[in-house]
């Protein structure tokens, strides 16, 4: 009586993502220490060799794993419903609820609450309610009525803190990324550089996927309703100046991009695109530059859920102390990348 399992790789790509949305769909058995997690933890990926996926937890455990302290993969269904409920809370809300309030509903302590809820949305309760009334102001604007009338009504205080919290977003619409990249066009191709096989693609508007030792199965698993096409004529001429980036780093900012992420992972990504080249970030700077100081594990989160390798520099950041922290497609190439600019590196890891 085994769910249906799906595809180790698929598995694999959503563990490497950290993606949130295969929470509950299994676990990741991590067979040199003995835990399980759910597919987003947070922790340090393992190696691939050590992981075997299960498809309950019931599973994991009856192979001798225990549940991960960190990530609490048996909470997956409560903490659904505990935040699906904050966030019908915090909607019907005519002022801002306070946390305690929130943490009560659930019988979660307040600090636990808001990591789960952090970890479910990206945003701390108090940021999903904000985000909420910017939306809120952004329907109003497209109906009838004076601008700063809409501003009121969506309950902020003036008008500058409205453009402050619109400021420019990139890339495709947010719709297109929710129905899995649905009437967008994506051209891909797999080249080797001196870092390895790199998957290049990107729809009309920009880059949407950088990554290494990837092909179409990983495209597919991010943009399933993408119609996706290898090569393409425009697509060699971007695919050409990527690749000179990625062999000679520098300046990255004339190349388009097209991501999208929550408001906070976007402004986790615009703050890595300021480090210069031969610099590097620790994860409580990089958190702190994006306006969060205490959302060092959320920057980490916001990082690894970075798209686009190398022209997003998550390679720059590190760990305090100067380990050189994790990486994705592996420490190897992280380490090249960072030599490549000309940053002074730790000794070991
Ligand atoms: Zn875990």
């Amino acid at each position: 009586m085994t769910d249906a399992m799906i595809d180790p790789d698929e598995c694999w790509t959503a563990v490497l993502a950290r993606d949130r949305s295969y929470d509950g769909r299994f676990v990741t058995g991590v067979l040199s220490t003995g835990i399980y997690c759910r597919p987003s933890c947070a922790a340090r990926h393992p190696a691939r060799g050590n992981v075997r996926f299960f498809a309950t937890s019931a599973e994991a455990r009856a192979a001798g794993l225990r549940p991960c302290k960190r990530c609490l993969p048996d909470d997956v269904a409560r903490d659904e419903r505990a935040v699906l409920a904050a966030i019908a809370a915090i909607k019907a809300a005519e002022q801002p609820l306070a946390l305690a309030a929130l943490a009560v509903e659930t019988g979660y302590s307040p600090t636990h609450f808001q990591r789960v809820f952090t970890r479910h949305t990206g945003l701390s309760p108090a940021a999903y309610a904000r985000a909420l009334m910017a939306e809120r102001a952004r329907e109003a604007l497209t109906g009838e009525g004076q601008v700063t009338e809409a501003i009121y009504a969506a309950g902020y205080s003036g008008p500058s803190r409205f453009y402050d919290a619109n400021r420019e977003r990139l890339g495709m619409t947010p719709s297109a990324w929710a129905n899995g990249g649905r009437g967008v066009t994506i051209h891909w191709a797999v080249v080797e550089t001196s870092l390895g096989a790199m998957l290049v693609a990107a729809t009309a508007k920009g880059v949407c996927r950088l990554s290494f030792d990837e092909g179409r199965a990983a495209l597919e698993t991010r943009f399933p309703n993408a119609e996706l096409v290898e090569g393409g004529a425009d697509f060699a001429a971007l695919l050409e100046q990527v690749v000179a980036a990625v062999e000679a780093p520098g300046d990255f900012s004339h190349i388009p991009l097209d991501v999208k992420g929550t408001a906070f992972q976007e402004a986790v990504w615009r703050e890595l695109q300021r480090i210069p080249p031969g610099e590097t970030r620790t994860y409580a700077e990089l958190a702190a530059a994006a306006g969060k100081p205490r959302a060092v594990r959320a920057a980490g989160s916001a990082n690894g859920a970075n798209n686009v390798a190398v022209l997003i520099p998550c390679h720059r950041v590190i760990r305090t102390g100067g380990a050189l922290g994790g990486y994705a497609y592996g420490l190897e190439i992280k380490r090249k990348l960072l030599e490549k600019e000309g940053a002074v590196l730790p000794l070991g890891d």
